[in-house]
């Protein structure tokens, strides 16, 4: 587990500023719901703390050390994507433990590992299977699996749910939710669905224009929005 501190973090795609300066302490464990309108920054600020973007100014800290200039697999930090970045030729138990062979880990480590994850998202008698032969929630629970084997300190997930339909995207929510109770590492979430947000946070950050609006628990942001930007965006029906 880790905390990540951002001080004053801000990214410049050629003149244009797209992140304006964001301070933000992340505690251990935390899950942390950055939410906003498509074109805010979310997915740019992620991949900041991933490592996957360069950081134009400020400084990232992810377990008291400061990483803007640490590669992506030195941060501790495991991705789950919106698309689900898994392998149709290699089966269920190949494409969960692909980080751990890519890192030459001893094969029995890595039978563990993805034994593991394999219990942990209920997925045990699905390892001999090909993508193929999933559904969607299941590819994207593979695609959490890998991320799971690699130990992280620190998950970042941007919009996983996003190519799910309504139904699979709850069950998906609650495994996620449950996921987070039983490793109780520090995740950072990106959505732009409030109703994600207030399910799954502990804390939520709200951007407009590469810039945060507020900070707090669901219940105080719903209840006391700073502005009315905040207010609509958390309290519109979805
Ligand atoms: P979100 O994930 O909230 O939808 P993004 O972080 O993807 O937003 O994008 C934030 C802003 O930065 C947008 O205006 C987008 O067009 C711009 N942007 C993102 N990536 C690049 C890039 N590689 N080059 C130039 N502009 C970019
Ligand atoms: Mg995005």
């Amino acid at each position: 587990m880790a905390t990540v501190r951002l001080k004053d973090i801000r990214k410049r795609f050629g003149a244009t500023e797209v992140i304006k300066g964001i301070d933000l302490e992340i505690e251990d464990g935390e899950f942390v719901v950055f939410v906003g309108p498509s074109g805010c920054g979310k997915s740019t600020l992620l991949r900041m703390i991933a490592g996957l973007e360069t950081i134009s100014d400020g400084t990232l800290e992810i377990g008291g050390r400061v990483v803007n200039e640490v590669q992506p697999k030195e941060r501790g930090i495991a991705m789950v994507f919106q698309s689900y970045a898994i392998f149709p030729h290699m089966t269920v138990r190949e494409n969960i433990g692909f980080g751990l062979t890519v890192a030459k880990a001893p094969k029995a480590e890595r039978e563990a590992a993805v034994q593991e994850a394999a219990r942990i998202l209920q997925m045990e008698h699905l390892l001999d299977r090909r993508p193929s032969q999933l559904s969607g929630g299941q590819r994207q629970r593979v695609a959490i699996g890998r991320a799971i084997t690699r130990k992280p300190e620190v998950f970042l997930f941007d919009e996983p749910l996003s190519n799910l339909d309504a139904a699979l995207r709850m069950d998906m929510r609650m495994e996620i939710g449950r996921l987070h109770k039983e490793l109780k590492t520090t995740m950072i979430y990106v959505t732009h669905d409030q109703v994600e947000a207030m399910t799954l946070a502990d804390k939520i950050v709200v951007l407009k224009d590469g810039e945060v609006q507020q900070v707090g628990a669901p219940m105080d942001l719903y209840h006391n929005p700073a502005n009315l930007f905040v207010a609509k965006f958390l309290g519109a029906p979805s």
